[in-house]
């Protein structure tokens, strides 16, 4: 999957469209899902150009590599969803149905959120 610099989150890193803002730091921002499939749902995106979490960690920087790790963990806490418990999920690629792509990890929380993934289809 290839960089597109249009794609939606590329958008909201230039100001060219509004998002609701949760976290923000010299190399992260995090921000609420349009469409919340949890109680807590909440998106931490690098502010590199980064398609994918494999992209993202064979050519971030160290500084890079820590933000945005630690941007995560502060925004699940921010959101209090250190205290039941959340989930990580990035969606990377055509398998997993990533629809926007510039890295993401969705944040789901405050419900139980079942197990995995999909069984294989027959
Ligand atoms: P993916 O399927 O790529 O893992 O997830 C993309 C996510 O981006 C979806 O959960 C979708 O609701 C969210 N999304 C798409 N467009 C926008 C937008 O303009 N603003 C926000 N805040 N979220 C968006």
């Amino acid at each position: 999957m290839a960089y597109d610099p249009n794609n939606i989150f590329a958008r909201i890193l230039r100001g060219e469209i509004p998002c609701k803002k949760i976290h923000e730091d010299d190399h992260a921002l995090a921000f609420h899902d349009i469409n919340p499939q949890a109680k807590v749902h909440a998106l931490v995106i690098p502010k590199g150009a980064y398609v994918s979490f494999d992209d993202f960690s064979a050519k971030a920087s160290d500084a890079e590599l820590a933000d945005y790790t630690r941007a995560v963990g502060q925004v699940a806490r921010q959101l209090g969803a250190d205290q039941d418990g959340y989930r990580l999920l990035s969606n990377c690629g055509v398998n997993a149905n990533q629809d926007v792509p510039h890295l993401h990890i969705h944040i789901f929380g405050g419900r139980r959120l079942g197990r995995m993934i999909d069984k294989p289809s027959a």
